[in-house]
């Protein structure tokens, strides 16, 4: 017998399951485990609210699990606004359950499916859970759908809402979750034909809370400067930045570390470690080590640590007030992402975030009037203020013709409804009757936005999908396919014009796509990000894997560019014409500036189209391409008189060609 031998040495792997297991008893939702699931058990719809890192979205699917809901490979879902939060909590989740990620637990974000057959419990995006219904309409594979993060309010959530409610009627054994922060449950609990709320007591310390006396002119520097104060004269604990993107999220970063630099070891050392969506994730898992004796962290992350991740030891919070912002005028059905005043409900969960192990402080770079007068009560949903054309296609292709009469949680503006049914009518996916079109059904097989997926459709007329998915994928990696480290910027700026082609920036991306074969040393001496160009290949692949469906033939336009540029018509929304002193937008006169990024910004050719606007300083066209006005007549007969598009000079356009580089040089 092997009574009296000494028990032998706990594995390393052993010991930090050992570990794990306390961390999941310690969450303060574990001490409701069996109330909860009783709950679940006598109520379809039940509304849970939890403070941020009380185990909702970690532990409730592991619980159902052991409860038995996934018995006969029924499957839990659980949808996150944020295609970060998806991954990293399933990798969490994975490892809690000492599973390999993809295997029983999995993650599902647009172009990055992670499951397997063996998949049981489903981390995704909403947009992904929306798409499901296009091929599931009653998730019948599901035995129950969490719906986490509901307070966030995105478009797709809100879209969820409506569409569970009603296949929860005929799905009786269908559960239904709904999580939230603690905001907004009674009306969750209201709409969902008032189902019970169940509360989980978060454990909260104290939060001292400072404004600053004036306003602060330069944020980003203020936050620099914070963080290094509390660093040196502070006591130790972590400290969490809210900005605004990967851009300023970048720039602090790198000030913060040239700052430690040249203050060298007259300081502790300071871990700086940033979070965006963009982030490869071996470097998003990063924000959650430990942080070693002696050493401090600050992490320097977007919105999503306001409620999405938890990083535990977070005893300071820096706030300057400020969020990226989608907004959208239904008048003109311009998009724009513009930096605002972050909301008073937004604030006060940042503020939280600094309580959650030991009393902590939070910092706001703005002033106590500020945040009585300048900030909003909660933050609009995002149904309010963005385009609907992707979800009312959507919704179409489920046989949902009656849009306004939809269940929705806040309405969409009339007017944002009625535009969007305009503009794929436009596209030619509704007919006159406000009905799919066959292109329509097409259109929305591809997880694009209908602009986009029309041209991808639209390139098949053309004869150039070839270069037209290539340009779509990358495209979808917008923004940091070239690298620009402020050390080498007269490098990476010249790298970045032997790329440059006639035409416009959708050419250069394509260039840049054709020369990389993917390699890595190409890459890296061209200032060209290797994992953005590692991702637009899976999304390029993915995008070619639908074309079969779609029955578009992929082919190649051989090197000319009239047929891609043509292609690119489609988007006869975005199309601007040269006037004085910069561009106006053909329809609505309103004027809109060449990005200083793009390959014509010098140049400014006659008429434009752009892929997206931005709000910065000015209102900025990003990535556009030069076309000629005749073609807008072409594919867009019924939008344009063609009195709209006459050239206010009687000389032609130059024609140019796209060519390659051969020809160039
Ligand atoms: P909630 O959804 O209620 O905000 P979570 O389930 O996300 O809470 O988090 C519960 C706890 O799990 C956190 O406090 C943290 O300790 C741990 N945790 C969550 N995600 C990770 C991760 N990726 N790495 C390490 N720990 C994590
Ligand atoms: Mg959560």
């Amino acid at each position: 017998g092997g009574e009296d031998q000494e028990a032998p040495a706990l594995s390393q792997a052993e010991l930090k399951k050992q570990s794990m297991q306390e961390v999941r008893r310690s969450l303060p939702i574990f001490p409701y485990r069996e109330d909860l699931l009783a709950a679940i058990h006598e109520h379809q719809i039940l509304v849970i609210e939890g403070e941020t890192g009380s185990g909702k979205t970690t532990q409730i699917p592991q619980y159902l699990l052991e409860d038995g809901y996934t018995k006969g490979g029924m499957k839990i879902g659980c949808t996150q606004p944020r295609r970060v939060a998806a991954m990293s909590v399933a990798a969490r989740v994975a490892e809690e359950m000492s599973v390999k990620l993809g295997n029983e637990v999995g993650y599902s974000i647009r172009f990055e499916d992670c499951t397997s057959e063996r998949t049981v419990l489903k981390y995704m995006t909403d947009g992904m859970l929306l798409r499901e219904f296009l091929t599931e309409p009653d998730l019948a594979s599901y035995s129950v759908i969490i719906i986490d993060e509901a307070h966030e309010r995105t478009l797709h959530t809100d879209i969820l809402f409506g569409l569970i409610k009603d296949i929860a009627r005929f799905r009786p054994d269908l559960k239904v979750l709904v999580a939230s922060a603690t905001l907004d449950t009674e009306r969750f609990s209201c709409f969902f034909d008032d189902a019970p709320v169940f509360r989980i007591p978060g454990r909260r310390f104290p939060v001292d809370i400072f404004y600053t006396k004036a306003p602060e002119a330069d944020y980003l520097e203020a936050c620099v400067v914070s963080v290094l104060q509390i660093h040196v004269t502070q006591s130790p604990g972590d400290i969490l930045v809210f900005l605004t993107g990967q851009e300023e999220i970048e720039a602090c970063c790198e000030l913060l570390q040239e700052r430690c630099r040249r203050l060298g070891s007259k300081i502790a050392e300071l871990l700086v470690l940033p979070i965006y969506a963009n982030l490869p994730s071996d470097m998003q898992a990063k924000i959650f080590n430990p942080t070693p004796p002696g050493a401090r962290k600050v992490v320097v992350a977007t919105n999503i640590a306001e409620t999405s991740l938890t990083i535990d030891g977070i005893i300071y919070v820096i706030d300057p007030g400020f969020c990226k912002q989608k907004s959208y005028n239904a008048r003109t059905g311009m998009e724009s992402l513009i930096v605002t005043p972050c909301s008073r409900a937004s604030a006060n969960q940042r503020a939280g975030r600094a309580g959650r192990v030991a009393a902590g402080k939070c910092f706001r770079l703005y002033t106590a009037w500020a945040f009585k007068h300048e900030m909003e009560e909660t933050t609009v949903p995002e149904i309010q203020r963005t385009n609907l054309g992707n979800v009312v296609l959507l919704l179409k292709s489920l046989g949902i013709n009656d849009l306004i009469h939809f269940d929705f949680m806040d309405p969409p503006p009339h007017e944002t409804l009625v535009l969007a049914l305009e503009q794929l009518y436009a596209l030619g996916a509704l007919n006159h009757l406000g009905e799919l079109t066959k292109l329509g059904r097409r259109m929305a097989e591809l997880p694009v936005d209908p602009m986009l997926s029309k041209m991808i459709l639209a390139s098949e007329q053309y004869k150039c999908s070839e270069e037209v998915l290539t340009i779509a994928a990358m495209l979808s990696v917008n923004n940091s396919i070239f690298y620009r480290p402020k050390d080498k910027v007269v490098h990476a700026d010249n790298a970045r014009m032997n790329f440059v082609v006639p035409g416009g920036d959708h050419l250069v991306l394509l260039n840049v796509y054709t020369q990389s074969g993917h390699s890595t040393q190409w890459c890296y001496e061209n200032f060209i990000q290797f994992r953005s160009m590692r991702r637009a290949r899976d999304v390029r692949d993915q995008l070619e894997g639908l074309m079969d469906r779609i029955e578009v033939e992929v082919v190649s336009s051989q090197e000319d560019s009239v047929p891609i540029r043509r292609s690119r018509s489609g988007y006869f929304y975005h199309t601007a014409r040269l006037s004085k002193g910069g561009y106006k937008t053909v329809k609505h006169q309103q004027t809109v500036y060449v990005h200083p990024n793009s390959s014509l910004f010098e140049e400014q050719p006659r008429w434009l189209i752009y892929h997206e606007l931005v709000f910065t300083t000015k209102e900025f066209m990003r990535q556009v391409i030069e076309i000629e006005s005749s073609w807008l007549l072409e594919v867009a007969p019924h939008y344009y008189k063609s009195k709209e598009l006459e050239d206010s000079s009687s000389k032609k356009m130059p024609r140019k060609q796209g060519k390659t580089k051969e020809e160039l040089g």
